[in-house]
């Protein structure tokens, strides 16, 4: 105990730690290379009464020695002068050892620690047991949560994906959606049918009601077609109040039927909070591959019939190849039209309205515009272009402006009265000032307002209007004249044209131009006159091309006539030229 002491064996070197000889077999020993005695032996069962008997003879030195400077790859010398631990393995007792041992050359010592290499095995297999369990313990926890945040992300990617496939307000398929369902359909080479939907005046609600308002509207509306479009097929939000379905109807016939019961079933009344509103759509639709082979020309096919669907309201169009010629000639109309009101380059031609004796009492405006590019326009075609876009207002003024200042220089006198009319597009009377612009006009070419009739036609009535009343009876109050053009076309109710500040109304020459063959016409025109006779108004015969149909008409009672047969319509100096032969 002294001797370890003063060797501090066990502090020192760490290689002689106590728990590395803990076993039976283990052992830390002392010895004296010297003579061979044991010092100090620390192996279970064997005390220093038995130094003496394990005492090294000098042949065991011998060859000791030998093995260890086999071992350690130096001469016992080094290994002596430089006091290091020499690592060595040894058999004994049937067991397999591994040693240290280190020389103190002080007290000339050799320290040799032994441990029992199944021992160590066992030890190192038991620590190297739980340092694998701990590892696969850390691992199956790292496993389990790798696993759940790889499955968080995919739900999270599966959302994004959803949201970006998918429209916020109405949780419709969007647009990209869209694109993925037909690129797949494309691709396959499978035919479809895809129909745009657009709910006719949408932009009225969001004006009126506002916009939180118009969403709700929207959020129904799609609710609903949702419901009617069937459970195959795919219903898309193309923002604002767009949508598109993607059905696999292909037949041109079924896929109209299909549109019109859409229509239908869609049109009933949408209940929103308080309010129930009637909401009316229009339908454009084409074909996949007859109206297109990629989804940007599908989709531009069925914007087309759309288009034309739009300007009926109401409708259904199926595309067809004339849809587009000409919608590509009414691009080309609105173009070239922006260009010709400035430069005055359309013209006024004036027809005249005569009595039952033939004097010229009245004239129209009609508008004419020869371009140089698209030659003579007719004026339903260039009027109604510029209706849907935005120029009809500009047009309109221009009308009104030129028609007045040729009509004040005619001569008219009180025996001779004259009277103007000028057709007039309900986009203008539902422009603000419009009553004051035509008072304006009046004022500054010198004309009177009674000698002023402004025709408007009959559907623009029904199309319930309301906003324009108050406009007409501003204009009717200072003596301006309304006409009801068209009459007999539209479905006006006899009660509706009673509420109406109507002067006169105007019978359309479809029936006119069958007066002596079709007895229905001749039906018709004889209750046209007894309305305007028991209306108090005024009755125009427009179309009147043979003298058959004028005599026809004077025995109906008719009194004012307008036609070929009397003239056509002419420019001002014509008419100036047919006013002064008459005078004459
Ligand atoms: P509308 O107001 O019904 O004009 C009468 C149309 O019938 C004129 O055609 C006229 O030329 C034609 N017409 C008159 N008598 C006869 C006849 O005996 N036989 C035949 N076959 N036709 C006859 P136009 O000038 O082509 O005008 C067509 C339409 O264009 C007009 O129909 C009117 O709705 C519109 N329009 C013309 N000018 C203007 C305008 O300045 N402003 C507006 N808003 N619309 C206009
Ligand atoms: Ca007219
Ligand atoms: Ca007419």
């Amino acid at each position: 105990l002294v001797m370890t002491a003063g060797l501090e064996i066990e502090s020192d070197r760490g290689i002689f730690r106590k728990d590395h000889h803990s076993r039976a077999a283990d052992s830390l020993r002392l010895f004296r290379e010297r003579d061979g005695y044991i010092q100090y032996l620390d192996r279970e069962g064997v005390g220093p009464q038995d130094y003496a008997d394990i005492r090294r003879t000098e042949e065991q030195i011998r060859e000791e020695t030998a093995r260890l400077e086999e071992q350690a790859g130096r001469s016992m010398e080094a290994i002596k002068a430089d006091g290091d631990a020499v690592v060595f393995y040894s058999e004994r007792d049937s067991g397999n050892y591994m040693g240290a041992a280190v020389y103190d050359s002080r007290f000339e010592l050799w320290i040799i620690s032994e441990s029992d290499m199944a021992g160590i095995l066992r030890d190192f297999f038991k620590e190297l047991a739980t340092y694998l369990g701990l590892f696969f313990v850390v691992s199956a926890l790292l496993y389990l949560l790798f696993n759940r945040i790889d499955k968080v992300e995919k739900r999270r990617l599966e959302e994004l994906f959803h949201q970006s496939r998918h429209d916020d307000l109405t949780g419709l398929l969007n647009r990209a959606g869209l694109i993925d369902q037909i690129h797949t359909r494309i691709n396959s080479h499978q035919p479809f049918s895809m129909a745009l939907v657009d709910i006719d005046n949408f932009r009225g609600i969001n004006d009126r009601f506002g916009q939180d308002f118009g969403d709700r509207v929207l959020a129904e509306w799609s609710r609903c077609l949702r419901k009617n479009a069937g459970e195959e097929a795919v219903v898309a939000s193309l923002g604002g109040d767009e949508f598109a379905i993607v059905t696999h109807l292909c037949e041109p016939e079924q896929v109209s039927n299909y549109c019109w019961r859409l229509l239908g079933d869609t049109s009933h009344c949408i209940q929103t909070g308080a309010l129930e509103l009637q909401l009316g759509a229009s339908i454009g639709a084409a074909i996949f591959p007859e109206n297109g082979h990629s989804f940007s020309s599908i989709v531009r096919s069925a914007h087309l019939a759309l288009h034309k669907a739009k300007r009926n309201r109401n409708e259904v169009c199926l595309f067809r190849n004339d849809i587009e010629t000409g919608y590509l000639r009414r691009v080309h109309i609105e173009q070239r039209l922006r260009g010709a009101l400035e430069p005055n380059l359309i013209t006024m031609a004036y027809q005249t309205q005569v009595d039952a004796y033939g004097q010229v009492i009245g004239m129209e405006a009609l508008a004419r515009w020869h371009d140089n590019e698209l030659g003579y326009v007719p004026p339903n075609e260039f009027v109604s272009v510029a209706e849907a876009s935005g120029l009809m207002v500009q047009l309109g003024d221009y009308v009104l402006d030129h028609s007045l200042a040729d009509f004040s220089l005619l001569p008219r006198s009180e025996e001779a009265p004259l009277e103007l009319s000028v057709n007039i597009s309900v986009l203008q009377i539902m422009q603000p000032g419009f009553a004051e612009s035509v008072l304006d006009k009046l004022d500054y070419h010198q004309v009177a307002p009674s000698e002023l009739t402004l025709e408007i036609t009959e559907t623009l009535f029904m199309s319930g209007h309301t906003k324009i009343l108050p406009v007409l009876n501003q204009l009717r109050s200072v003596g301006i004249r309304f006409s009801m053009d068209d009459f007999g076309t539209g479905y006006s109710s006899l009660s509706l044209l009673r509420t109406l500040p109507i002067d006169e109304l105007k019978i359309d020459k479809s029936f006119i131009d069958h007066i002596n063959a079709d007895q229905q016409s001749r039906n018709m025109v004889e209750s046209i006159v007894a309305i305007a006779g028991n209306h108090g108004m005024e009755l125009v015969a427009e179309g009147v091309e043979h003298k058959s149909q004028a005599d026809a008409l004077i025995a109906m009672g008719c009194r004012r006539f307008q036609g070929f047969y009397f003239s056509r319509p002419v420019p001002i100096e014509r008419v100036r030229e047919q006013l002064a032969a008459y005078v004459s």
